[in-house]
């Protein structure tokens, strides 16, 4: 994993504002935050995505985000997405899992990734998706 980004971090080859750190997980501010506050949370074992990300770290990754929302009260959200993207096609860049908490601060305009458009879909279509996924669970 000599090119990825986020190990060299992980590493200290690269500096980060760290905001949490424990045994399997670390977390920083994102250097192009899309409002303030944006913090990444991502495990110390390299993993792609969630495809590929083992059980406990994708645990401790959540439970971590958890603590982290907490303490993101002292900036005054009004709310937080918690984001994370899997794959070129959905727009992931680096390409070690990292889950984006994005907070809402008050007083400020509504964040763009979560004003999108509700529009009613095909029941029949939406069920045999829903058969197709489940029949694929292992
Ligand atoms: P993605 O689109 O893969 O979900 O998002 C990758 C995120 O990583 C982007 O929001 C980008 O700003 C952030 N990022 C990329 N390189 C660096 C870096 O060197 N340091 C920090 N702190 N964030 C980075
Ligand atoms: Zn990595």
């Amino acid at each position: 994993m000599e090119e990825c980004i986020f190990c060299k971090i992980i590493k200290g080859e690269i500096p980060c504002f760290k905001v949490y750190e424990d045994e399997r997980v670390l977390a920083f501010e994102d250097i192009n935050p899309v409002s303030t506050g944006h913090t990444l949370v991502i495990p110390k074992r390299h993993a792609k995505d969630l495809w590929e990300i083992q059980g406990e770290d994708l645990a401790a990754v959540q439970l971590a985000s958890k603590k982290i929302i907490q303490a993101m009260r002292v900036l005054d959200p009004t709310g937080v997405a918690c984001v994370q993207l899997n794959g070129r096609g959905v727009n992931q860049v680096v390409m070690h899992y990292h889950l984006h908490l994005i907070p809402r601060i008050s007083g400020k305009p509504p964040l763009p990734i979560t004003g999108w458009e509700l529009r009613q879909g095909d029941l029949k279509e939406i069920k045999k998706t829903a058969d197709k996924i489940a029949s694929a669970i292992k």
